[in-house]
């Protein structure tokens, strides 16, 4: 998928207020307010902002957080990785490689073997119920 580059006043435009805070402001959903840290239909997670394929549910794992949590994202190049030293400390943020939506964080507490967990928040996300389903790799080349 192409990047997307839009002005700051284009995306307050396209998303709703929520969205908008999240996304494009680094903002973070409280805890279990979100529609898919308790949700378990399979499916691809994809941008909110851009719609890129960003997680799948077999990836995603029930973590506590009241966050949506995965393991791992679809392909390694969906997702940018950028050090983060707001609030005092240092946490990896978690943002859309295609148009620079920040999504959430990754930590280093999860399951075995990767022992990744990215934390995300719902609003960054759209749910794609029973497409494709399967690890990094799925339908790559072939875009519908
Ligand atoms: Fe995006």
């Amino acid at each position: 998928m192409p990047k997307l580059r839009l002005s700051d006043e284009e995306w307050r435009r396209r998303l709703s207020p929520r969205q908008y805070e999240v996304c494009r402001r680094k903002g973070t959903e409280r805890a279990f307010s979100g529609a898919y840290h308790d949700c378990h239909t399979p499916g691809v997670y994809h941008c909110i902002c851009c719609g890129e394929r960003l997680f799948s549910s077999s990836a995603k794992f029930d973590s506590g957080s009241g966050w949506p949590s995965f393991s791992e994202s679809l392909s390694r190049e969906a997702l940018r990785i950028e050090k983060d030293r707001s609030l005092g400390m240092l946490r990896l943020e978690v943002l859309c490689d295609s148009c620079g939506a920040h999504l959430g964080h990754v930590f280093d507490d999860g399951p075995a073997p990767r022992g990744q967990r990215f934390c995300i928040n719902s609003v960054s996300l759209k749910l794609e119920p029973g497409a494709g389903e399967g690890g990094a790799g799925e339908e790559e080349g072939e875009k519908g």
